[in-house]
């Protein structure tokens, strides 16, 4: 049976959650808005939010037969999905496999250098503040998160790298890093957010060609055509 989409409940730079008539489902809309410099550069994209929604699916269903608890439900249309509703943890949780981004800015390392084991970092979920690192001891403090919460966000995330970097070496990409969130759900802690070209750094594992928001970032043009050549790679139908 169809869902019935209520009112909008939360919109994010790139995202529109809506209420239904399921008090624990909402609609998560991908729209076609691209923004860097936490919201300083926006543009639409055509078709983005379609590839990102359906990249997104094929993700979350990949993760979830692997074992990991996702609020992901189902692909709904081009630009929709159905999830779960959950209490966000204000946290970002990002990998690195490869040097990239603002660990280059912040220490000076050179881009593309691989990283092993993969560096685990926490940001706050906070673009007034430029989403500043912050660390366990910050996230306990201040009530963010329990320590039990802190460890699953932690194990998830690096079983999560264990899982997407062999799916992107079949599909002869490099991923160089990305970001999760999570959630509570039923006293659970589970991924919400999504997984996309947007939210990830993803590499020709050959060239090292950026396939990824980078390509929006600095200007490279592209940005549609390299997030579909992905999911071409990874037999996702668009
Ligand atoms: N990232 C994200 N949202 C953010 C910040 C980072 O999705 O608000 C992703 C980003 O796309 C990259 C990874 O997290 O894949 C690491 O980002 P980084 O800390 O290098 O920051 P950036 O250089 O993107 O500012």
């Amino acid at each position: 049976m169809p869902i019935s989409v209520l009112d909008e409940l939360y919109a994010g730079k790139a995202k529109t959650l809506y209420r239904t008539d399921d008090s624990d489902l909402l609609l998560m809309r991908f729209r076609n808005d691209t923004s860097a410099f936490d919201g300083e550069k926006i543009e639409q994209l055509e078709r983005k939010g379609m590839v990102n929604n359906k990249f997104n699916a094929h993700i979350m269903q990949v993760l979830q037969a692997a074992g990991v608890e996702t609020h992901f439900v189902s692909l709904e249309s081009d630009y929709d999905s159905v999830v779960r509703s959950m209490e966000m943890i204000p946290v970002e949780c990002v990998v690195r496999n490869f040097a990239a981004g603002s660990l280059c800015r912040r220490l000076g390392t050179e881009e593309g250098i691989a990283i092993s084991p993969p560096i685990f970092e926490f940001f706050l979920k906070n673009d007034a503040l430029h989403d500043p690192m912050i660390n366990d001891s910050h996230i306990i403090s201040f009530g963010w998160a329990s320590s039990e919460e802190i460890a699953t966000m932690k194990a998830t995330t690096l079983k999560c790298n264990e899982i997407l970097t062999a799916l992107f070496q079949d599909a002869g990409l490099l991923l160089v890093d990305y970001k999760l969130e999570f959630g509570r759900y039923q006293g659970r802690l589970i991924l919400g957010d999504e997984f996309s070209p947007d939210g990830c750094r993803l590499w020709d594992a050959v060239t090292r060609e950026k396939l990824d928001k980078d390509r929006f970032r600095q200007g490279l043009g592209g940005v549609v055509e390299a997030y579909e050549e992905v999911a071409k790679r990874l037999g996702i139908s668009l």
